[in-house]
């Protein structure tokens, strides 16, 4: 895929206009450079991208000269991976926003590292075991303990079903949005290149796009 500055803006602008056919409402868009090298990170920011998202803490220590230059600029990055606690110190200073927090010593490490900073629960939704998230139930008092602790938690988080089929995908995505709402969070983080239309369609306010927008990872 053509990842010129002029070829990402396209296709930017195309995954926005596709959004606007399914909502009124603004959704804001999280480019997911992972895998990507720091040029990448450069041209999607050179394209208008006002967020981008990075999975691996090393990956963001290696990209670390590119991501302070976009963040200087005022870009956004947004963690969004599965997070060892051991690794917090490594994106601290480096990301704005941890968005795939779920469960409490990670909590815990974020405060103490990373202190008053944004965060998104990351909420398994589907009950697959392979997925990071913590449980519905818990998100009451994963809340609690942020905010304790400092933390400002904006929203709440979730990955759609492996199997992306329909039914399954929209009542993940609906219930996210339902606990959203009951908690009084703003930012509903959901959908990625395979579930876009589902996830604006049951109320995502933030959609993470990779491979839309830079073609597939190796
Ligand atoms: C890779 C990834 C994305 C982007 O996925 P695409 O299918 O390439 O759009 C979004 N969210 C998370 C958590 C990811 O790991």
């Amino acid at each position: 895929m053509d990842l010129s500055v002029g070829a990402i803006r396209e296709r930017m602008t195309a995954v926005e206009q596709q959004i606007g056919l399914w909502t009124q409402d603004p959704v804001d868009l999280v480019v997911v450079t992972k895998t990507h090298p720091a040029e990448v990170v450069r041209a999607a920011a050179d394209a208008g991208a006002r967020m981008i998202g990075e999975n691996y803490a090393q990956e963001v220590r290696d990209k670390a000269g590119a991501i302070d230059e976009v963040r200087t600029a005022g870009v956004e990055v947004q963690f969004i991976g599965q997070l060892q606690t051991n690794k917090v110190r490594m994106i601290a200073g480096l990301v704005d926003c941890v968005a795939s927090v779920d469960r409490a010593s990670l909590i815990d490490e974020i405060a103490k590292r990373m202190t008053g900073a944004r965060i998104h629960l990351q909420v398994n939704a589907t009950g697959e075991p392979s997925k990071g998230g913590c449980s519905p139930e818990a998100v009451p008092q994963l809340i609690e303990r942020s905010r304790d602790q400092g933390l400002h938690v904006e929203g709440l988080m979730t990955v759609g079903p492996t199997s992306g089929a329909e039914q399954q995908t929209r009542e993940a995505f609906r219930l996210v949005s339902e606990m959203a709402m009951l908690h009084n969070l703003r930012v509903r983080n959901f959908g990625m290149s395979g579930d876009l239309q589902l996830a604006v369609e049951e109320g995502s306010t933030m959609v993470r796009i990779g491979s839309a927008i830079l073609g597939s990872r190796n």
